[in-house]
Formats: C-alpha cells, structure tokens, sequence
C-alpha cells in the first residue's frame, strides 16, 4: 500500500513529461463493471480521432465488484493506467487521485456511464484552441429528476451563492475539459474537504459552459443516494459560505431586542394594571422556542468545527492501493 505525497506525484509527472500526451481522461468508476470496458473503448476511439497521443485514467473507488479486474483488462487494448484506491474515498477524492497523476497537456473528467455523450469533446478542444483554459458542461435541463431533488438542488444552490466570493454555476457537471494550469492549480490547494464543483469556479481562468444533452445511465444505478448527495452538500456549503456562521449573530441581537421591549411593555402594563396571572404559555413557548433556537446554532457551528477538525488531522484524502497500466504495475 501506498499513500500519495503531493512531490512524489509532482516527480513522477516529470519524469513523463517526455512522452506527456495531449489529453488524459480521468473516469472515477465506483462499482461501474458491467459499463467500464464499453467506456474504454469508446472513449479510446473517440480520443484516437481528436488528438495524437491521450491516456486513459481510470480510478477505482474502492468497487466492491469487478471494475477494477474489468479496466485492467483494457491495459493491452488501450493507453489505459487502472489506479485503485483502498476504499470508497467517494467522487470528489477519486477525481482527485486522477488529476494528480494525470500527465497530459489537458484533462478532460468524465463519469463512467457514458451519460455525458463523447460527441461534446470537439466542441470542447475547439474552445480550448479558442484560447479557454476550462470548458464545462453544464445540464440543458433537469426534466428527468425528481421533483424533490431538482427543488433541494435549487435551494441548495441559493444558499451556497449567498455572499459568494466566486460563482458555483448551478448545474454544472464534472465533465469538463481542463487545461494544464488549471488542474495544477487544483492539485496545490491543500484541503481535504473538497466539493470540486465550487473549487472549479475558485481557481478562476477563462472558462466557458457549454449546454449539453444527458443521456441514460448505461447501466447499473446511480450511486448517489441521499445521503451521499447530502453529505456532499454539507461540503460545499461549510466549505464555501461562512453566512450560516454569522446568522446566529443578527438573530440573537433581534430577540434581545424584542425582549428588552417586550421587558418594557411589560413594566409599563404592570405599573398601569397592577400584577396580573403570569402567561405560562408564552413562557413555556419562548423557552422550546430559544432552546431550539440555541441547538440548531451549536449544530452549525459542529458541522464547521468538525471540517475544521479533518483539516486539522491532516490525514491524506485519498490512499492508493494499486495502480496498472500497460508498462506493468507503477513502481
Ligand atoms: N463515483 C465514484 N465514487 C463514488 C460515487 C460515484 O467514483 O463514491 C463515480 C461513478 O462511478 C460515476 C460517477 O462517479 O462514474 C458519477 O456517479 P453516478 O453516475 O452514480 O452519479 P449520477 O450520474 O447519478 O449523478
Ligand atoms: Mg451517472
């Protein structure tokens, strides 16, 4: 087993600077077997026909299937290196391990269920000759969704561009094309906590969107669940905003306020009317009230302190297992 230290990837990129293709595909594959061959093939014809010399990067995801067996079956047919991670590190950290060992002049990220349509790659390289240094897809519709998930999204999207210092285009994909400076820029940002889509928007460059067509999962299912797409969520907005940090603050200094007028009216009533029964409910609903108040603000403040804390720890983001190609495992 082996863990990735930022200079020993940065070595082993120079060392291939030589032979450095013009284009790398990362493709994170998270138990993809019955899509991971097709994927291959196809993007190696595809890429065969745009550009002299590409590399094809595929990285396991921790599968608990056959994905990894199914790509490094591919390394005979195709300039393909097979990088297994020791578990389920999840999209972002797998996208991660590609871009850092990814050599070509530019990369292009792509999910291996061939939802994205590789006829888009054109498109791409002719805006990178245009002088773009990112060019990404970004969703022509969301009509295939769930009601459910296309309004959270929405909100989602709100909240994260509140007091944003960069734009997080709302449905962009990973499925982008990215020029050299552009994924070195990604790879020296040290955090661990990554929500890729919002660190796209952060690195800046010249980048350009291009409205694209989703086809159907080729097959299996859709790996992110719920839960998957709400922790993911948490990333990004603790990751991206400090407002739900601050709003604690406005709020208290309101009910402080409220309840020093309230205070007032309260002596000026009693001075007036004399004493009158105590309103147990009002007490009993300000308590519940500012107790939940209370927790949900400590909460918040958890969920920042908690990323805060897996900086901290310093623990890699990612651990590689293994990692094939064509030449023989990697030493
Ligand atoms: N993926 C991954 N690790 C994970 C979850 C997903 O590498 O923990 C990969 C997955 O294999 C696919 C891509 O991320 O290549 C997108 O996942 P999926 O198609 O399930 O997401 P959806 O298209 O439904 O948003
Ligand atoms: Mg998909």
């Amino acid at each position: 087993m082996k863990t990735t230290t930022p200079r020993k990837t940065a070595t082993k990129r120079a060392a291939s600077v030589a032979t450095a293709p013009d284009l790398s595909f990362v493709i994170p594959a998270f138990n993809e077997e019955a899509n991971i061959a097709e994927t291959i093939r196809r993007v190696e014809a595809e890429a065969a026909r745009l550009v002299p010399a590409h590399e094809i990067l595929i990285i396991d995801d921790g599968s608990r299937d056959q994905t990894f067996e199914a790509a490094r079956a591919m390394v005979r047919e195709a300039p393909v290196r097979v990088i297994r991670l020791s578990r389920n590190f999840g999209k972002e950290q797998a996208i991660m391990a590609g871009l850092e060992r990814a050599c070509g002049g530019a990369v292009v990220i792509l999910d291996a269920d061939l939802q994205e349509p590789l006829s888009y790659l054109e498109t791409m390289l002719e805006h990178r000759r245009e002088g773009y240094e990112m060019v990404y897809a970004v969703r022509a519709h969301r009509t295939d969704e769930p009601v459910l998930k296309r309004v959270l999204t929405k909100w989602f999207y709100r909240m994260i561009s509140i007091g944003a210092e960069v734009a997080i285009p709302p449905d962009a994909r990973d499925f982008r094309l990215m020029d050299r400076r552009v994924v070195d820029a990604l790879i020296a940002l040290p955090e661990r906590n990554r929500f890729m889509k919002g660190l796209y928007g952060w690195v800046g460059f010249r980048a350009k969107a291009i409205p694209i067509e989703l086809e159907r999962r080729q097959a299996g299912t859709s790996k992110f669940g719920f839960r998957g797409l709400l922790r993911l969520g948490i990333t990004g907005l603790t990751s991206f905003t400090d407002w739900p940090l601050r709003v604690w603050t406005a709020l208290g200094m309101g009910i402080a306020v409220l309840s020093i007028l309230y205070g007032i009216w309260i002596l000026v009533k009693t001075l007036i009317f004399g004493i009158d029964v105590p309103g147990w409910s009002t007490l009993a609903v300000a308590v519940f009230l500012l107790g939940g108040v209370q927790l949900i603000s400590i909460g918040v403040l958890g969920e920042y302190l908690a990323r805060v804390f897996t900086e901290v720890k310093g623990r890699p983001g990612f651990i590689v297992a293994e990692e094939v190609s064509g030449e023989g495992p990697a030493k």
